[in-house]
Protein backbone atom coordinates (compact mmCIF):
# COMPACT_ATOMS: atom_id res chain seq x y z
CA UNK A 1 0.00 0.00 0.00
CA UNK A 2 2.62 2.69 0.73
CA UNK A 3 5.31 1.60 -1.64
CA UNK A 4 3.56 3.29 -4.19
CA UNK A 5 2.55 6.29 -1.82
CA UNK A 6 3.96 9.66 -2.97
CA UNK A 7 3.07 10.58 0.47
CA UNK A 8 5.83 7.71 2.17
CA UNK A 9 8.98 9.39 0.04
CA UNK A 10 11.28 10.99 1.62
CA UNK A 11 12.89 13.77 -0.22
CA UNK A 12 15.87 11.72 -0.09
CA UNK A 13 13.89 9.06 -1.32
CA UNK A 14 12.72 11.14 -3.84
CA UNK A 15 15.77 12.09 -5.39
CA UNK A 16 16.98 8.96 -5.62
CA UNK A 17 14.24 8.23 -7.73
CA UNK A 18 14.80 10.52 -9.83
CA UNK A 19 18.37 10.10 -9.90
CA UNK A 20 17.13 6.19 -10.77
CA UNK A 21 15.45 7.85 -13.84
CA UNK A 22 18.44 9.61 -15.04
CA UNK A 23 17.19 13.31 -14.06
CA UNK A 24 18.30 15.44 -12.00
CA UNK A 25 18.11 15.14 -8.46
CA UNK A 26 16.69 18.71 -8.47
CA UNK A 27 13.14 17.94 -9.35
CA UNK A 28 12.03 16.12 -5.83
CA UNK A 29 12.23 20.16 -4.77
CA UNK A 30 9.49 21.09 -7.35
CA UNK A 31 7.87 18.02 -7.04
CA UNK A 32 7.77 18.34 -2.68
CA UNK A 33 6.69 22.31 -3.40
CA UNK A 34 3.74 21.05 -5.96
CA UNK A 35 2.34 18.84 -3.38
CA UNK A 36 2.46 20.14 -0.10
CA UNK A 37 3.07 23.96 -0.63
CA UNK A 38 0.90 23.81 -3.98
CA UNK A 39 -1.40 21.57 -3.09
CA UNK A 40 -1.55 19.59 -6.35
CA UNK A 41 -3.05 16.12 -6.72
CA UNK A 42 -2.35 15.44 -10.00
CA UNK A 43 1.09 15.03 -11.39
CA UNK A 44 0.34 16.20 -14.77
CA UNK A 45 -0.16 19.68 -13.29
CA UNK A 46 3.40 19.50 -12.16
CA UNK A 47 4.29 21.50 -15.35
CA UNK A 48 7.95 22.30 -14.56
CA UNK A 49 8.91 18.77 -14.44
CA UNK A 50 9.68 16.94 -17.33
CA UNK A 51 7.20 15.46 -18.91
CA UNK A 52 8.81 11.73 -18.96
CA UNK A 53 9.23 11.92 -14.88
CA UNK A 54 5.33 13.31 -14.66
CA UNK A 55 4.78 9.72 -16.98
CA UNK A 56 6.43 7.89 -14.43
CA UNK A 57 5.07 9.05 -11.10
CA UNK A 58 1.56 8.95 -12.59
CA UNK A 59 2.81 5.15 -13.38
CA UNK A 60 4.10 4.35 -10.11
CA UNK A 61 2.49 6.53 -7.03
CA UNK A 62 -0.27 7.27 -5.62
CA UNK A 63 -2.10 9.58 -3.01
CA UNK A 64 -4.11 8.17 -0.93
CA UNK A 65 -8.01 7.19 -1.42
CA UNK A 66 -9.45 7.24 2.09
CA UNK A 67 -13.31 7.75 3.19
CA UNK A 68 -13.31 11.23 5.26
CA UNK A 69 -16.10 11.68 7.83
CA UNK A 70 -15.97 15.29 9.53
CA UNK A 71 -17.40 16.57 13.04
CA UNK A 72 -17.21 19.94 14.18
CA UNK A 73 -17.70 20.89 17.59
CA UNK A 74 -18.81 23.74 18.93
CA UNK A 75 -15.63 24.96 19.80
CA UNK A 76 -14.21 24.82 16.48
CA UNK A 77 -12.64 21.51 16.53
CA UNK A 78 -12.71 19.18 14.05
CA UNK A 79 -12.86 15.31 14.41
CA UNK A 80 -11.46 13.60 11.15
CA UNK A 81 -12.55 9.64 10.58
CA UNK A 82 -10.91 8.09 7.90
CA UNK A 83 -11.50 5.18 7.00
CA UNK A 84 -8.13 3.80 5.40
CA UNK A 85 -7.52 1.36 2.08
CA UNK A 86 -7.95 -1.94 4.19
CA UNK A 87 -11.20 -0.53 5.82
CA UNK A 88 -9.15 0.13 9.06
CA UNK A 89 -10.30 3.27 10.70
CA UNK A 90 -8.70 5.87 13.00
CA UNK A 91 -9.50 9.65 14.03
CA UNK A 92 -7.27 12.75 13.72
CA UNK A 93 -8.44 16.05 15.54
CA UNK A 94 -7.89 19.74 14.45
CA UNK A 95 -7.56 21.99 17.55
CA UNK A 96 -7.98 25.72 16.22
CA UNK A 97 -6.67 28.29 18.84
CA UNK A 98 -5.81 31.79 18.88
CA UNK A 99 -2.12 31.66 18.37
CA UNK A 100 -1.76 28.15 17.04
CA UNK A 101 -3.55 25.08 15.27
CA UNK A 102 -2.52 21.73 16.17
CA UNK A 103 -3.39 18.86 14.41
CA UNK A 104 -3.21 15.57 16.85
CA UNK A 105 -2.84 12.14 14.82
CA UNK A 106 -3.00 8.44 14.97
CA UNK A 107 0.57 6.28 14.80
CA UNK A 108 -1.63 3.02 15.19
CA UNK A 109 -4.72 1.14 14.13
CA UNK A 110 -6.15 0.81 17.70
CA UNK A 111 -3.47 0.44 20.76
CA UNK A 112 -1.77 -2.71 22.53
CA UNK A 113 -1.06 -1.03 25.87
CA UNK A 114 -5.00 -1.57 27.54
CA UNK A 115 -4.60 1.50 29.46
CA UNK A 116 -7.36 0.89 32.09
CA UNK A 117 -8.74 4.70 31.23
CA UNK A 118 -8.68 4.79 27.88
CA UNK A 119 -11.12 4.11 25.13
CA UNK A 120 -8.74 3.36 22.09
CA UNK A 121 -6.49 0.60 24.71
CA UNK A 122 -10.24 -1.32 24.52
CA UNK A 123 -9.77 -2.22 20.56
CA UNK A 124 -6.30 -3.93 21.30
CA UNK A 125 -3.72 -3.03 18.64
CA UNK A 126 -4.71 -3.72 14.64
CA UNK A 127 -2.20 -2.41 12.85
CA UNK A 128 1.28 -0.04 12.53
CA UNK A 129 -0.10 2.97 10.06
CA UNK A 130 2.90 3.20 7.53
CA UNK A 131 4.18 6.63 6.57
CA UNK A 132 1.46 7.47 3.83
CA UNK A 133 -1.11 7.39 6.65
CA UNK A 134 0.77 8.90 9.11
CA UNK A 135 1.69 12.10 6.76
CA UNK A 136 -1.50 11.41 5.17
CA UNK A 137 -3.33 12.91 7.97
CA UNK A 138 -1.55 16.13 8.15
CA UNK A 139 -1.85 16.25 4.15
CA UNK A 140 -5.27 15.52 3.92
CA UNK A 141 -5.81 18.18 6.47
CA UNK A 142 -3.44 21.11 5.17
CA UNK A 143 -3.98 20.58 1.34
CA UNK A 144 -7.31 18.65 0.48
CA UNK A 145 -9.21 20.65 3.50
CA UNK A 146 -6.96 23.72 3.65
CA UNK A 147 -6.41 24.14 6.81
CA UNK A 148 -3.72 26.15 8.57
CA UNK A 149 -1.54 23.36 10.95
CA UNK A 150 1.48 24.71 12.74
CA UNK A 151 1.74 22.26 15.42
CA UNK A 152 1.30 18.56 15.32
CA UNK A 153 0.57 15.85 18.34
CA UNK A 154 1.33 12.47 17.65
CA UNK A 155 -1.76 12.10 20.83
CA UNK A 156 -4.26 9.83 18.63
CA UNK A 157 -4.79 6.68 18.68
CA UNK A 158 -2.17 4.22 19.27
CA UNK A 159 1.39 3.81 21.08
CA UNK A 160 3.96 6.20 18.49
CA UNK A 161 7.38 4.42 20.12
CA UNK A 162 5.64 0.72 18.90
CA UNK A 163 6.23 2.30 15.51
CA UNK A 164 9.19 4.14 15.79
CA UNK A 165 10.48 3.83 12.42
CA UNK A 166 7.28 5.29 10.37
CA UNK A 167 7.11 8.11 12.71
CA UNK A 168 10.40 9.02 12.47
CA UNK A 169 9.94 8.92 9.35
CA UNK A 170 7.19 10.83 8.78
CA UNK A 171 8.19 13.45 10.74
CA UNK A 172 11.50 13.76 8.45
CA UNK A 173 8.79 14.72 5.78
CA UNK A 174 6.24 16.55 7.65
CA UNK A 175 9.59 18.67 8.86
CA UNK A 176 11.14 19.30 5.36
CA UNK A 177 11.24 22.71 4.11
CA UNK A 178 9.80 21.92 1.14
CA UNK A 179 7.34 20.14 2.79
CA UNK A 180 5.16 21.89 5.32
CA UNK A 181 8.30 22.63 7.24
CA UNK A 182 7.21 22.55 10.84
CA UNK A 183 9.49 23.07 13.38
CA UNK A 184 10.66 20.51 15.28
CA UNK A 185 9.61 21.91 18.42
CA UNK A 186 6.33 22.30 17.15
CA UNK A 187 6.07 18.73 16.82
CA UNK A 188 5.14 16.50 19.92
CA UNK A 189 5.43 12.55 20.40
CA UNK A 190 3.50 11.39 23.48
CA UNK A 191 4.51 8.16 24.92
CA UNK A 192 3.21 5.73 27.45
CA UNK A 193 6.53 5.11 28.87
CA UNK A 194 8.30 2.44 26.22
CA UNK A 195 12.00 4.09 27.76
CA UNK A 196 14.09 1.92 25.74
CA UNK A 197 12.80 4.17 22.83
CA UNK A 198 13.35 7.77 24.54
CA UNK A 199 16.75 8.29 23.07
CA UNK A 200 16.23 7.11 19.55
CA UNK A 201 13.38 8.98 19.10
CA UNK A 202 14.84 12.55 20.02
CA UNK A 203 18.36 11.79 18.49
CA UNK A 204 16.61 10.93 15.17
CA UNK A 205 14.52 14.03 15.56
CA UNK A 206 14.77 16.65 17.84
CA UNK A 207 11.08 16.70 18.52
CA UNK A 208 9.57 17.24 21.77
CA UNK A 209 8.73 14.51 23.98
CA UNK A 210 5.55 13.81 26.08
CA UNK A 211 5.22 10.95 28.53
CA UNK A 212 2.02 9.74 30.03
CA UNK A 213 2.35 9.01 33.78
CA UNK A 214 -1.16 9.40 35.24
CA UNK A 215 -0.32 7.25 38.35
CA UNK A 216 1.80 8.67 40.01
CA UNK A 217 2.79 5.64 42.56
CA UNK A 218 3.72 2.50 41.43
CA UNK A 219 0.38 0.47 42.58
CA UNK A 220 -1.81 3.52 41.18
CA UNK A 221 0.73 3.11 37.82
CA UNK A 222 0.74 -0.36 37.51
CA UNK A 223 -2.99 -0.73 37.80
CA UNK A 224 -3.70 2.52 35.19
CA UNK A 225 -0.57 1.67 32.95
CA UNK A 226 -0.05 -1.58 32.79
CA UNK A 227 3.23 -1.23 31.21
CA UNK A 228 4.06 0.14 34.32
CA UNK A 229 4.79 -3.53 35.68
CA UNK A 230 7.76 -3.34 32.86
CA UNK A 231 9.55 -0.10 33.46
CA UNK A 232 8.51 1.05 36.67
CA UNK A 233 8.54 4.63 37.93
CA UNK A 234 11.62 4.49 39.19
CA UNK A 235 13.10 3.12 35.82
CA UNK A 236 11.32 5.37 33.88
CA UNK A 237 12.09 8.57 35.21
CA UNK A 238 15.63 7.21 35.83
CA UNK A 239 16.02 7.20 32.12
CA UNK A 240 14.66 10.57 31.66
CA UNK A 241 16.93 12.34 34.44
CA UNK A 242 19.65 10.30 32.28
CA UNK A 243 18.95 11.47 28.77
CA UNK A 244 17.11 15.45 29.34
CA UNK A 245 20.53 17.17 29.78
CA UNK A 246 21.51 16.09 26.18
CA UNK A 247 17.55 17.69 24.78
CA UNK A 248 16.88 20.72 26.87
CA UNK A 249 13.25 21.55 27.45
CA UNK A 250 12.32 18.54 25.16
CA UNK A 251 10.90 16.22 27.83
CA UNK A 252 7.35 16.70 29.75
CA UNK A 253 4.90 14.85 31.79
CA UNK A 254 1.62 13.96 31.32
CA UNK A 255 -0.66 13.39 34.11
CA UNK A 256 -4.53 12.48 33.46
CA UNK A 257 -6.94 13.20 36.57
CA UNK A 258 -9.41 10.80 37.07
CA UNK A 259 -11.43 11.43 39.94
CA UNK A 260 -10.49 10.03 43.73
CA UNK A 261 -7.54 8.02 41.53
CA UNK A 262 -4.89 9.82 40.30
CA UNK A 263 -6.26 13.20 41.67
CA UNK A 264 -5.30 12.89 45.48
CA UNK A 265 -2.39 14.70 47.43
CA UNK A 266 -1.10 11.52 48.36
CA UNK A 267 -0.28 11.13 44.41
CA UNK A 268 0.40 14.66 43.77
CA UNK A 269 2.87 14.39 46.94
CA UNK A 270 4.87 11.09 45.21
CA UNK A 271 5.28 12.74 42.04
CA UNK A 272 6.51 15.95 43.38
CA UNK A 273 8.93 13.60 45.34
CA UNK A 274 10.10 11.78 41.97
CA UNK A 275 10.22 15.16 40.23
CA UNK A 276 11.80 17.55 43.00
CA UNK A 277 15.40 19.19 41.78
CA UNK A 278 14.61 18.23 38.37
CA UNK A 279 13.95 20.72 35.82
CA UNK A 280 10.48 19.76 33.70
CA UNK A 281 7.32 20.46 32.69
CA UNK A 282 3.93 18.81 33.91
CA UNK A 283 0.87 18.97 31.93
CA UNK A 284 -2.15 18.09 33.84
CA UNK A 285 -4.99 16.85 31.95
CA UNK A 286 -8.32 16.25 33.44
CA UNK A 287 -10.30 12.89 32.81
CA UNK A 288 -12.36 13.72 29.65
CA UNK A 289 -15.62 11.27 30.61
CA UNK A 290 -16.77 8.74 28.57
CA UNK A 291 -19.21 5.89 28.24
CA UNK A 292 -16.92 2.95 27.64
CA UNK A 293 -15.42 3.88 31.44
CA UNK A 294 -18.84 5.21 33.39
CA UNK A 295 -17.37 5.05 36.31
CA UNK A 296 -13.97 6.97 35.67
CA UNK A 297 -14.92 10.57 36.58
CA UNK A 298 -13.62 14.19 35.84
CA UNK A 299 -12.15 15.92 39.31
CA UNK A 300 -13.20 18.81 40.88
CA UNK A 301 -11.15 22.75 39.48
CA UNK A 302 -10.22 22.24 43.08
CA UNK A 303 -8.64 19.16 43.17
CA UNK A 304 -6.93 19.51 40.59
CA UNK A 305 -5.49 23.39 42.11
CA UNK A 306 -4.65 21.30 44.89
CA UNK A 307 -2.50 19.08 43.16
CA UNK A 308 -1.04 21.49 41.04
CA UNK A 309 -0.17 23.85 44.09
CA UNK A 310 1.70 20.57 45.49
CA UNK A 311 4.17 20.53 42.14
CA UNK A 312 4.38 24.19 42.21
CA UNK A 313 5.64 24.60 45.64
CA UNK A 314 8.41 22.18 45.03
CA UNK A 315 9.45 23.94 41.86
CA UNK A 316 7.74 22.07 39.07
CA UNK A 317 6.26 23.82 36.32
CA UNK A 318 2.70 22.62 35.70
CA UNK A 319 0.13 23.87 33.66
CA UNK A 320 -3.52 22.95 33.12
CA UNK A 321 -4.82 21.53 29.51
CA UNK A 322 -7.45 22.88 27.99
CA UNK A 323 -10.78 20.46 27.44
CA UNK A 324 -11.29 20.78 23.84
CA UNK A 325 -14.27 18.83 21.41
CA UNK A 326 -15.84 17.35 23.94
CA UNK A 327 -19.39 17.25 22.26
CA UNK A 328 -18.11 15.51 20.08
CA UNK A 329 -15.98 12.70 21.58
CA UNK A 330 -12.80 14.48 20.36
CA UNK A 331 -10.93 15.15 23.28
CA UNK A 332 -7.85 13.44 24.66
CA UNK A 333 -8.97 9.24 24.82
CA UNK A 334 -11.76 9.84 23.19
CA UNK A 335 -11.13 8.70 20.05
CA UNK A 336 -12.12 4.87 18.72
CA UNK A 337 -13.70 3.36 15.58
CA UNK A 338 -17.30 3.04 17.97
CA UNK A 339 -17.76 7.02 18.48
CA UNK A 340 -19.40 7.62 15.15
CA UNK A 341 -22.25 9.53 16.15
CA UNK A 342 -22.07 13.14 17.84
CA UNK A 343 -22.96 12.52 21.31
N1 LIG B 1 0.04 6.11 23.64
C1 LIG B 1 0.46 7.46 23.81
C2 LIG B 1 -0.30 8.48 22.98
C3 LIG B 1 -1.80 8.40 22.93
S1 LIG B 1 -2.76 8.97 24.30
C4 LIG B 1 0.41 7.83 25.29
O1 LIG B 1 -0.04 7.03 26.08
O2 LIG B 1 0.90 8.90 25.62
C5 LIG B 1 -2.54 10.68 24.42
C6 LIG B 1 -2.84 11.21 25.81
O3 LIG B 1 -4.25 11.14 26.13
C7 LIG B 1 -2.12 10.41 26.91
O4 LIG B 1 -1.48 11.28 27.80
C8 LIG B 1 -3.27 9.69 27.61
O5 LIG B 1 -2.96 9.41 28.93
C9 LIG B 1 -4.40 10.69 27.47
N2 LIG B 1 -5.74 10.15 27.69
C10 LIG B 1 -6.19 8.92 27.39
N3 LIG B 1 -7.49 8.79 27.74
C11 LIG B 1 -7.87 9.98 28.28
C12 LIG B 1 -9.11 10.49 28.78
N4 LIG B 1 -10.23 9.77 28.79
N5 LIG B 1 -9.12 11.76 29.23
C13 LIG B 1 -8.02 12.53 29.18
N6 LIG B 1 -6.84 12.10 28.69
C14 LIG B 1 -6.77 10.85 28.25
Amino acid sequence: MSEGSILSQTFQDLEAWILEKKRPAFHAGQIFQWIYKKHHLNFHEMLNVPQDLRDHMEQEFSFPSWQVEKQQSSDGTIKYRIELEDGQIIESVWIPEEDRQTLCISSQVGCGLACKFCVTGLQGLKRNLSVEEIVGQVWYVRSVEKLPVSNIVFMGMGEPLQNLQQVTKAIDILHHDKAYGIGRRKISVSTAGLIGKFQTLLEQTRVNLAISLTGSTNESRDYWMPINQKYNLEALIGEVKQIAHRFPKSIMFEVVMIKDQTDTLEQAKSLANYLQGFPCKVNLIPYNENPHFPHLKRPSSRSIEQYRDVLQKKGIRTMLRRNRGNDISAACGQLSKENKSIS
